[in-house]
């Protein structure tokens, strides 16, 4: 059984047939979002009896978009380890932190949670090819659930993209076109053929589907904590999906009596190179402008223009969340520091959350009794490349 009824604009509210092929809203041009009876969904689906379904993000299908089971596609995605971080919350003095820890996905980011839901349901709309822009980690996941659907991916990066995404998209059997720019100039060069042979759009946010595989990470979370959400959650953000699914997940689990109205307060942490979001945050816009020049170590997060921005910026201030950027150093150390205390190759996005963690805490606006969960989105295995610079070359 399922329970999805509707698609609904994120902006203007108007409601679209889930059964028809859509990207962003026809009249306003903003995200659209999957509507679904929450109420029938509440009182059809057992919270406790999620621990007799597979350790997948499939055992929440009943508030995901699929219809026909038939059409699911897995590699493993999704229902990743929530640890508690001993080793570092003794480091820092700190009693209850947590990594939810997405390194481990098929394809090696979270970003397997959202291309494991687009592919799988534009393959049941019928679709036969998409293309996406990307970072990197996108891509690879891209390419990998097209492959196992047997649909076409044509995938575009940036041309300083690691070498190692590059390789994953080749051997995953993606179509790839190197780009010289960033996301944003990725982005257009897909839209000609987007255009000429009728691709299927999976850019973030510009359908409604990858945000639904996301949003997973919040009924995780929920599981985990045995309905119990935590204090303060901190995600890096570069369009912001995750942050988004997350704060709807809470309201859908909230509105279906799962949990009570305590909700986290989310955090969003950006690079000093590209902060579009921190700083529509703290100049307290509905709508942040695009970030010139972005530069990143953290490819995740070099989004300097997110369509998806007022979405983010409104869960950070609805759940009295709050915005902060940091270095790049800070973000290497920090990804190393998760490395040797915790066991974990965190990727760069990864070290970020901790940055943000550690200066919020200064800050104070962080409490010693309260419990945090940090995000490492992705492996540093695609990143190998920081932790050999300036090193002997060993190769
Ligand atoms: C894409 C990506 C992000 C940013 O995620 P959004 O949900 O788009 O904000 C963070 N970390 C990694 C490793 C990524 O690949």
């Amino acid at each position: 059984m399922n329970f999805l009824t509707h698609l609904e604009c994120g902006m203007c509210k108007k409601k679209l047939d889930a059964e028809k092929i859509w990207n962003l809203c026809p009249d306003c041009g903003k995200p659209l979002l999957a509507r679904y009876d929450l109420n029938r969904a509440g009182r059809a689906v057992n919270k406790n009896d999620f621990n007799k379904r597979e350790p997948n993000l499939w055992r929440y299908h009943e508030l995901l978009p699929l219809r026909n089971p038939r059409f699911r596609l897995s590699l493993g995605e999704g229902f990743t380890p929530l640890i508690e971080a001993r080793r570092l919350g003794e480091k820092l003095g700190f009693n209850s932190i947590f990594i939810k820890d997405e390194s481990l996905n098929p394809t090696g980011s979270f970003k397997a949670r959202g291309l494991c839901m687009a592919v799988s349901k534009v393959n049941e709309l019928g679709i036969k090819e998409v293309s996406i822009p990307s970072a990197g980690n996108a891509a690879g996941a891209l390419c990998a659930y097209a492959s196992l659907a047997g649909i076409s991916a044509h995938v575009f990066m940036p041309n300083d993209v690691p070498r190692s995404f590059i390789a994953e998209c080749r051997a995953l059997g993606g179509h790839i076109t190197l780009v010289d720019g960033l996301i944003t100039d990725c982005r257009k060069k897909a839209t000609e053929g987007i255009k000429k042979f009728n691709w299927f759009d999976i850019s973030t946010l510009r359908e409604p589907y990858r945000i639904e595989g996301k949003k997973t990470m919040g009924y995780e979370i929920a599981e985990q904590m045995k309905w119990e959400l935590p204090d303060v959650i901190i995600y890096p953000t570069g369009g912001g999906t995750g942050l988004v699914g997350m704060w709807k997940a809470f309201f859908e689990m909230a509105e279906m009596g799962w949990i009570n109205s305590k909700k986290p307060r989310m955090v969003s942490v950006q690079s000093e190179g590209c902060a579009p979001i921190v700083k529509a945050f703290q100049e307290g816009k509905e709508f942040a402008e695009p970030w010139m020049g972005a530069r990143t170590i953290a490819d995740g997060l070099r989004v300097p223009s997110a369509i998806g921005d007022f979405l983010i910026l409104r869960a950070i201030r609805e759940s009295r969340g709050t915005a902060v950027t940091v270095s790049d150093e800070d973000i290497f150390n920090q990804a190393s520091t998760i490395g040797n205390t915790q066991g974990i190759f965190a990727c760069p996005e990864g070290g970020a959350t901790l940055a943000a963690f550690k200066q919020l805490r200064e800050t104070g606006w962080i409490k010693d009794d309260e419990t945090v969960v940090l995000f490492n989105t992705g492996s540093g295995h695609k990143y190998y490349h920081l932790w050999m610079k300036d090193k002997e070359d060993i190769s």
